[in-house]
C-alpha cells in the first residue's frame, strides 16, 4: 500500500487517549502513514508556544490533511477558540458531519441518516465583538455571498455525488432578513441554476428543530449557517446515541482536517474511558478523501473494512460507557484490531 505523510493534532483532556487508540487501528488495518506531530490549543500553551503554533498551519499546508482530536477552548475569557482559528486560518469553510444510526447503539428512532453542512468561517463566529458602552455588548454576525454560495454548493455537490435526495436550509431569515436572507438567496441560486435534479426545502430552524427530534426521516442532507450548524450538530448526535458515535470533516479547497464533533471531554480526561469511536469515524472519512484525492482504490477498501469492524463489535456489545457498554477505551480499540485481524471482514 502506498504510504502518505498526514498530521495528527493529539489535541486536549481526551484527545491523546482517542487518537492513539486511532492510530493504531490504522495501522491494523495495513494503512501506511507517516504521522507527523504538531499540537495546537492548551497542548501547545505547555510547550510554550501559541494556541495554533505557525509550525502546526504549516505542516498542514505541507501535508494538507490532518487528523485532529478536540482541543480546549476556556468559556469567556482568555484566547479565542483554536478550532474556529485553525478553520478559518486554513480556509476549511465547510463542516460535514454525518450523522447514522449504529448497529448496538439503542436510540429512540431506527434508521436515521442525515448529513450536516455547517459553514465554517462566517456568522457570529466571526470574532467581531466590543463593548459600546458599560453594560452593552455586540456581537456582529457576517454573512457574504462568496462564502454562503460555497456553502451551498458543497452541499448540493455531496447530495448529487452521495445519491441523497434532498437539500434543507435550517434558517431564521424571518427575523434576520439580511444575514438568513443572503444565505437563503445563494443557497436557492446554486439549487436552481446548478443542482436543480436535487430537492430542496427551507424550514425556520425553530420548527425544524421540533421535527428533527419528532421525525429525522424527514430530512437528509442539512445547510446550515454557523452557529445553527454548531447547534443542530448536537442535537443530530444526540439522536444516534451521542457525541461519542458522529464524525466529522472540515474542507476547505486545498486542506482537509478531520475530527469528532465532541470537545476535549475534561469531566473523564485521562481516566481511559473515553469512547474513540466518532475519531476513528473520522479518520474513515479521511480515508475516503485521500483515496479520491489520490486514486488509491486500497484506501477505501482499508477503511471499509474498519466500518466492518466496528459495526460488529457494536452489534456484538462491545462498547463503550457512554453508549451503554462496558469497555473502556483500550478496551474498545482491541475489540476493533482483534476483529482486523482474526475476522474475515465484508466490505
Ligand atoms: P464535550 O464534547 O467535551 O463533552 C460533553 C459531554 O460528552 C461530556 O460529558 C463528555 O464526557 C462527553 N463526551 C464527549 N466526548 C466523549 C467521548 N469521546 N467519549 C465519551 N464521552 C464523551 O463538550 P464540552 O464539555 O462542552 O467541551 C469541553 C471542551 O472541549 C471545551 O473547552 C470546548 O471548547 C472544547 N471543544 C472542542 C471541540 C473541538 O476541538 N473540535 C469541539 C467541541 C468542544
Amino acid at each position: 500500500m502506498k504510504s502518505y505523510d498526514i498530521v495528527v493534532i493529539p489535541g486536549d483532556g481526551i484527545g491523546p487517549e482517542v487518537t492513539r487508540g486511532v492510530e493504531r487501528i490504522l495501522d491494523e488495518a495495513g494503512v501506511q502513514i507517516r504521522w507527523i506531530e504538531r499540537h495546537a490549543g492548551l497542548a501547545a500553551l505547555e510547550r510554550g508556544g501559541d494556541v495554533l503554533p505557525q509550525e502546526t498551519l504549516d505542516a498542514i499546508r505541507e501535508t494538507k490533511v490532518a487528523l485532529k482530536g478536540p482541543c480546549t477552548t476556556p468559556v469567556g475569557e482568555g484566547f479565542s477558540s483554536v478550532n474556529v482559528a485553525l478553520r478559518k486560518r486554513l480556509d476549511l469553510y465547510a463542516a460535514v458531519r454525518p450523522v447514522r444510526t449504529l448497529p448496538g447503539v439503542e436510540t429512540r428512532f431506527e434508521d436515521v441518516d442525515l448529513v450536516v453542512f455547517r459553514e465554517n468561517t462566517e456568522g457570529l463566529y466571526s470574532g467581531i465583538e466590543s463593548e459600546i458602552t458599560h453594560g452593552v455588548v455586540t456581537s456582529l454576525k457576517v454573512a457574504t455571498e462568496r462564502a454562503c454560495t460555497r456553502i451551498a454548493r458543497a452541499a448540493f455537490r455531496y447530495a448529487q455525488t452521495h445519491r441523497r435526495r434532498k437539500v434543507t436550509v435550517l434558517h431564521k431569515a424571518n427575523i434576520m432578513k439580511l444575514t438568513d436572507g443572503l444565505f437563503l438567496t445563494c443557497a436557492r441560486r446554486v439549487h436552481e441554476e446548478e443542482y436543480p435534479d436535487v430537492g430542496y426545502a427551507e424550514m425556520i430552524i425553530d420548527a425544524g428543530c421540533m421535527k428533527l427530534v419528532q421525525d429525522p426521516s424527514a430530512f437528509d442532507v442539512l445547510l446550515l449557517e454557523n452557529l445553527y450548524g454548531d447547534v443542530v450538530s448536537d442535537l443530530c448526535a444526540g439522536l444516534v446515541g451521542g457525541l461519542g458515535v458522529v464524525p466529522g470533516a472540515n474542507v476547505g479547497d486545498e486542506y482537509a482536517v478531520f475530527e469528532a464533533v465532541h470537545g476535549s471531554a475534561p469531566d473523564i480526561a485521562g481516566k481511559g474511558v473515553a469512547n474513540p469511536l466518532a475519531l476513528l469515524m473520522s479518520a474513515v472519512m479521511m480515508l475516503d478523501y485521500l483515496a479520491v484525492l489520490h486514486g488509491d482504490e486500497d484506501l477505501a477498501k482499508a477503511g471499509d473494512r474498519i466500518t466492518s469492524a466496528y459495526r460488529r463489535a457494536l452489534a456484538d456489545g462491545d462498547k463503550t460507557r457512554d453508549l451503554g457498554g462496558r469497555l473502556d477505551t483500550e478496551g474498545f480499540v482491541q475489540a476493533i484490531t482483534r476483529r482486523l485481524s482474526t475476522e474475515s471482514v465484508t466490505a
